[in-house]
């Protein structure tokens, strides 16, 4: 880490404290060169990634619109709100845990699908005909079979 005062390279670190939240880390450091000393801070970076849509476009990701997806799939299903909540955060966590700047929509898409799959089968068949956009009967025999499995 650079001095800001003078920039030299040799710093050296003579304190280090995680805040109690855990998620940051402060570090008290001397410049080797010009004695001073200056603060850093660590921190954990945790960002959204960027969805790519097929045509190429991009798109913030919204937690709003997939929960728009999903009540879509699940109106008027006997699935309790809760259970919808987790199954968003289970895709959120898995987003994030990509670590990635971008991904394509349909990976979203395919997380979703999972859920529904186990949330609900009927559910999961109306998201799959939308979001996959059967084109014919094989389509839908094949988003069918893969229930069973
Ligand atoms: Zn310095």
């Amino acid at each position: 880490m650079k001095c800001p005062f003078c920039g030299a390279t040799d710093t050296q670190v003579i304190d280090s404290r995680v805040n109690e939240e855990g998620d940051s880390i402060r570090r008290r450091r001397r410049c080797q060169a010009c004695n001073k000393r200056f603060t850093t801070y660590e921190v954990v970076e945790l960002r959204m990634p960027q969805l790519v849509k097929s045509n190429g476009s991009r798109e913030e990701f919204s937690r709003d619109k997939l929960r728009v997806g999903f009540s879509r799939a699940l109106h008027k299903r006997p699935v309790s709100a809760e259970l919808v909540d987790e199954a968003i955060e289970r895709v959120v966590q898995k987003l994030l845990s990509l670590g990635e700047k971008e991904i394509p929509a349909r990976q979203v898409g395919e997380l979703v699908m999972n859920e529904l799959r186990k949330l609900d089968k009927v559910a999961y068949i109306r998201f799959a005909s939308v979001y996959r956009s059967f084109q014919d009967v094989d389509d839908f025999r094949d988003a069918i079979k893969d229930l069973d499995k």
